[in-house]
């Protein structure tokens, strides 16, 4: 009883805080085909941002909500995230007991809240969904609700966080099964409503909505995830600041303006919307792999985090190739290796400067630890990790 107190003491301490995050960003949420659905539910939000939190805190207020976090979440906090009904989960992993977790949620009368592109979209466009969502929907049998957040990207790009204090973001939120409509569905039908459904584009969105970015440093951070440059071909030759990316290589800028708009300083503009210049980097990594060339090899640094403490594992060395990802070193005195492979791995978590420390990482996951691994004395991008794990799981299911 004394448990359950202090929950809800908490709840109103989350709401209160998060009611000040959607506030000052003028948050409009819309619901649709929510009368009459009560918890029990599954909500599925897309993720651009920490403001998705918020906003799903507010959108699902007075009722308890319990939200899938990954490992890093719960560092340093994890009693507070338990305390608070969060459930931990490795990311990119198939994990059995989570879903015995929903369904205890869901058994309990609460909501069971998942992000299942499980990362921070990298260019405000929607990442890859997992083709289990259908049969998880389908053994929960509970209605299937969709909140879907428009501007959170714009606001704070997960290459530059800075809170560009962006007004007007929008959220959706809508029942796209009830449970009765559940029973009725294929786990595909299931799969292909939540895909369409997530179909999202927040520079779209902001060229749409007028929505002007003043922010002076605007472009800085954005060459992490263009790291291609369209003029010359060059990899890892890009750079930005204040508003501007250019290429090293070439010489060729290109401006971001405040309607998230590129346009080049000089000659051709080869794409004015960012993911357009995403997907053509992602066409070419697709070309090397569809050639069977992909290959990248690099000393790195390693930290892992077991539990809720990252151990410094010190230096290996990271292939990543058509068989997917293979981790080298030694520690303790002894050698270890670690493989994921390609055909198992459909998307993997990478972080830009990942807490100030050794600079951008890929992390991957055993089911009992996390590995960050820093790419070292080398070029490299860590989007074109995610980009060829991407292609590679697709490659190897059409074989
Ligand atoms: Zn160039």
């Amino acid at each position: 009883m004394s448990r359950k107190i202090s929950r809800m003491h908490l709840r109103w301490l989350i709401w209160i805080l998060c009611f000040f995050g959607w506030r000052s960003h003028r948050n409009r949420l819309e619901k649709i085909g929510m009368d009459g659905i009560r918890p029990p539910y599954l909500l599925l939000c897309n993720h651009n941002a920490f403001m998705d939190f918020k906003v799903a805190t507010r959108a699902t207020a007075p009722h308890r909500v319990n939200y899938v976090v990954a490992i890093d979440g719960y560092l340093h906090r994890e009693w507070l995230l338990r305390f608070i009904g969060c459930i931990c989960k490795r990311k990119f992993t198939r994990d059995i007991t989570l879903i015995k977790q929903l369904k205890t949620v869901v058994g309990n009368g609460d909501i069971a809240a998942i992000y299942p592109e499980a990362r921070y979209s990298l260019c405000g466009t929607t990442a890859v969904l997992p083709d289990s969502l259908g049969k998880v929907a389908k053994y929960l049998k509970v209605p299937v609700v969709t909140l879907i957040c428009h501007g959170h990207h714009i606001n704070s790009p997960f290459w530059n966080l800075h809170d560009r204090g962006v007004k007007g973001t929008e959220a959706t939120m809508k029942c796209l099964f009830t449970a009765e409509q559940l029973k009725n569905s294929s786990p595909q039908e299931v799969n292909e409503a939540i895909r369409k459904e997530f179909q999202y584009d927040d520079y779209r969105w902001q060229l749409q909505n007028n929505v002007h970015v003043r922010y002076g440093r605007r472009a800085e951070g954005l060459h992490k995830v263009l790291y291609q440059c369209p003029a010359c071909g060059t990899e890892y030759r890009m750079t930005s600041h204040d508003s501007l990316i250019e290429c090293t290589q070439c010489g060729k800028r290109w401006n971001l303006d405040e309607l998230g708009r590129l346009s080049a300083i000089d000659g051709k503009t080869e794409f004015s919307h960012i993911p357009d210049w995403y997907e053509w980097e992602r066409a070419n990594v697709r070309k090397e792999v569809e050639a069977g060339t992909y290959h990248f090899e690099c000393d790195v640094h390693v930290d892992t985090l077991p539990k809720d403490r990252y151990i410094p594992l010190g230096k290996g060395r990271l292939v990543h190739d058509m068989d997917g990802f293979t981790l080298k070193g030694n520690y303790d005195g002894s050698d270890y290796e670690v493989r994921w492979k390609a055909s198992e791995l459909y998307s993997c978590h990478i972080e830009y400067e990942y807490l100030g420390k050794y600079g951008d990482c890929v992390d991957l996951n055993t089911l009992e630890d996390t590995f960050y691994i820093y790419p070292e004395n080398c070029d490299f991008s860590v989007t074109k990790f995610a980009l060829a794990t991407e292609e590679l799981y697709s490659h190897h299911l059409r074989q």
